[in-house]
């Protein structure tokens, strides 16, 4: 089975757009590939969060991820932090990383402009990070959303470079990948096109019912049409997405028929919508809460996870170490 591993960053709670844009996918992958998913600890690091904020993200995100459906059993699910042999390949990797290509990553310049304060080495070299999480596995595939496409270019280099100085083929130059045949986009119900922690228009997993009713009542809404089958305006547009995505077919026909009739009552569509959606969210909550109150079980998973990665991780740098010229072993 081909090797893909992806990154996921600690960074709050998973939200619908998480869920239907990435989260799923991984759920279905791991059934046709041989999977690895590592929490982002190290790369959260650029922007120096407290080290309680650390330990309680990366405890979420955990718990969040078992409950969608992501199985221990089926795909490797670890730490970025507890595989050390990253770093050793991180340092390979920036020996041979240019200032000039590193500076013109746009995710590093973007990030520099937000912090001007803090243009650390950490946030430069991010793109040799993400090369040493992914070829430590000598993966072929990583999954990512199109900013992280020059970051994937960089990765190429890097196992490009390496292979060239060494005169080894050593290194596979992973490929972007999308499992599905599209990727879909969750909007926003505030109309804007999408849903994203720093807009605060998210629905999250764990939101119980209440919050989630409440939430699609407050959906931005337009007056009824007076034409015949108008062209719907982008925040209706974006409710009849989240009717494709959430709700039965006859139910999102039934709307358009009325939407189409000039009859639709938009109270009855977030009811329907609410519904819905508490009706996909209701039981993943309930298995994050459960995984969240089970500190020992959390715990066992990711010391599993840890040791196959570390395994995987530990195969590649022994012979990285021999190509380099170290010996393959330390002393
Ligand atoms: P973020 O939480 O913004 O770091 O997003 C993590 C991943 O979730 C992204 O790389 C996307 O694959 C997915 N994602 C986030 N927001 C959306 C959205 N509104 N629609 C579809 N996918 C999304």
């Amino acid at each position: 089975m081909e090797k893909v591993v992806s990154g996921i960053r600690p960074t709050g709670n998973l939200h619908l757009g998480n869920y239907f844009g990435a989260v799923k996918s991984f759920v279905k992958m791991q059934d046709d590939y041989d999977c690895m998913f590592f929490i982002a600890d190290w790369h959260s690091l650029t922007t120096q969060p407290k080290p309680e904020d650390i330990r309680r993200s990366v405890k979420t995100i955990l718990a969040e991820y078992l409950a969608c459906g992501i199985d221990p059993e089926k795909a490797v699910i670890y730490i970025q932090s507890d595989v050390r042999e990253t770093l050793e390949l991180y340092l390979y990797l920036n020996m041979n990383a240019y200032l000039g290509e590193l500076g013109r990553v746009t995710t590093f310049k973007e990030k520099a402009r937000q912090q001007p304060n803090n243009v650390n080495a950490g946030l430069f070299t991010y793109p040799t990070l993400m090369a040493a999480d992914v070829l430590q596995h000598r993966a072929v595939k990583v999954p990512v959303g199109k900013d992280q496409q020059q970051n994937m270019e960089m990765m190429r280099k890097c196992a490009r470079r390496f292979n060239n100085i060494y005169n080894v083929e050593y290194f596979p130059e992973p490929q972007d990948f999308t499992y599905a045949a599209q990727a879909v986009k969750i909007p926003g119900l505030d109309g804007s096109g999408k849903m994203g922690k720093s807009d605060g228009n998210c629905i999250y997993l764990c939101d119980d019912d209440a919050t989630i009713t409440n939430k699609v009542k407050k959906a931005l809404t337009v007056s009824t049409p007076t034409e015949p089958n108008s062209e719907k305006p982008e925040c209706i547009q974006n409710l009849f997405t989240f009717l494709d995505i959430c709700s039965s077919p006859e139910v999102k026909a039934f709307f358009e028929e009325q939407w189409n009739n000039c009859a639709i009552r938009f109270g009855d569509l977030k009811k329907q919508l609410a519904e819905d959606l508490c009706r996909i969210i209701g039981p993943i909550r309930e298995r994050i809460q459960q995984f969240s109150s089970d500190d020992a079980l959390l715990e066992r998973i990711a010391r599993d996870g840890a040791e196959r990665a570390r395994a995987s991780a530990a195969q590649t740098l022994r012979e990285v170490r021999e190509i380099v010229g170290f010996s393959p072993t330390q002393r």
